[in-house]
């Protein structure tokens, strides 16, 4: 089959003859894609920044597709549905599933102390193929899988499966009391999403920062909120207490991860990787940004271990800090009737369709933001 495969930090390639994914254990279920998006995340394994990903992994987390075979433990899938496959791999049965934490699932990944399983994400979370490919092996099938209601454009179906839940999560560890102000960090599909999210809870502003224009005016236009270029003005942090009477965001979001982080990542070898240079990291910008007493909600993907984190401002003001991978099996019911009900409409932030064999010029767009790309999507 035809497949993304990674050749080291930025080199992608297709891979022609893959071989097909076949059922492993009772409970799998293999699932012909029909649309699989490349997310920021898939950037952090691009630029060679998490740890262990290994040359040859297929990528690819956010797909949709049809159940082409199922396994004899399988009943609630039939061959033929088409189905949205939430980015973690949940056993649906452990200590953490069963608080519904489905994105820190122990069974999935047994040997990593923190994240669960997720499809296509490296060997540090469970070493599992990708769906940036014809065919996907998904375990646990009758646990994470959900049938894509029929009147739901592919399109939405397919941000069901991270960014949409990833967002709303954003802004639901936020804790937004009505009237709060929201500063959301990053306008990738995930702060937008945030940002959109932020309102449902209450909140009274909502003000985005980027450098890329393009998003910017889209988020406006998208989740009605302010955004402002943080290279066009002062620094984040003095414009947040300016425009709050000195006090500061009730809530920051942090929707970047690692991309702008200025420090060295340690990783599970013990050796140190360079993060992307940047002055001043999204993080940093979330913890000095927000008042006293206030909530940062982290869902950005940084490496094991960062350095330069405003710790001591974060504990003298009393800061909640939180974070985690979104739990999209949780999520999903709400997000499908935000969608039903017009309240989401997340593929307008899909600008771009590619056949899976031009994965690599995706990445490239996607990476270098090229072409006004917010979301691409690959169509094996
Ligand atoms: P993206 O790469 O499309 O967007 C990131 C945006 O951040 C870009 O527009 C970039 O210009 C902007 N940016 C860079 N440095 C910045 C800074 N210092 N301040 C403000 N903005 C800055 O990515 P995305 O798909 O939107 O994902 C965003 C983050 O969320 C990534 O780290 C990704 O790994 C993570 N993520 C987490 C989960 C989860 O479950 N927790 C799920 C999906 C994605
Ligand atoms: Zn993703």
């Amino acid at each position: 089959m035809l497949a993304m495969n990674y050749r080291g930090p930025q080199r992608i390639r297709l891979d022609r003859d893959k071989p097909m994914p076949e059922i492993q254990h009772p409970q799998d279920a293999i699932v012909r894609v029909t649309r699989s998006c490349i997310c920021g995340s898939d950037l952090h394994l691009y630029n060679g920044n998490v740890p262990d990903t290994r040359v040859g992994e297929t990528f690819g987390h956010e797909f949709i597709g049809v159940v082409e075979e199922i396994g004899p433990d399988v009943h609630k899938l039939k061959v033929g549905d088409q189905v949205i496959v939430p980015f973690n791999i949940a056993c649906g049965q452990c200590v953490f599933c069963k608080q519904e934490l489905y994105g820190n699932c122990h069974e999935a990944n047994p040997q990593a102390t923190a994240v669960g399983g997720i499809f296509g994400y490296s060997h540090i979370a469970g070493g599992y193929n990708g769906g940036q490919a014809e065919y996907a092996r998904v375990p646990y099938a009758d646990v994470g899988p959900t049938v894509i209601p029929s009147d739901m454009h592919p399109d939405d179906a397919v941000l069901l499966t991270d960014v949409v839940p990833t967002g709303y999560q954003a802004a639901e560890m936020g804790g937004i009391q009505k009237g709060d102000t929201v500063a959301v960090f990053g306008a990738g599909p995930v702060g937008i999403m945030a940002a959109k999210s932020a309102w449902l809870f209450g909140a009274g502003r909502v003000i985005v920062f980027d450098q890329e224009e393009y998003r910017l005016d889209f988020v406006r236009k998208f989740a009605q909120c302010e955004a402002y270029n943080f290279r066009s003005i002062e620094d984040p942090v003095v414009f947040m207490k300016k425009t709050t009477d000195s006090l500061g965001a009730d809530v920051c979001i942090d929707a970047v991860g690692a991309e702008a982080a200025g420090s060295a990542m340690q990783t599970f070898t013990g050796r140190k990787t360079l993060m992307q240079a940047g002055s001043a990291t999204a993080l940093q910008w979330a913890i000095n940004s927000a008042k006293k007493g206030g909530i940062v909600s982290i869902v950005g993907v940084y490496g094991p271990t960062l350095n330069l984190v405003p710790i001591g401002n974060a504990m003298n003001k009393g800061l909640t800090i939180r974070g985690n991978q979104a739990s999209v099996k949780r999520l999903l019911p709400k997000m499908i009737e935000h969608v039903q009900s017009g309240i989401f409409s997340p593929r307008e932030m899909i600008t771009h369709h590619f056949p899976l064999e031009e994965v690599s010029d995706a990445y490239r767009i996607f990476s270098d933001k090229l072409d006004n790309c917010i979301k691409p999507v690959l169509i094996p």
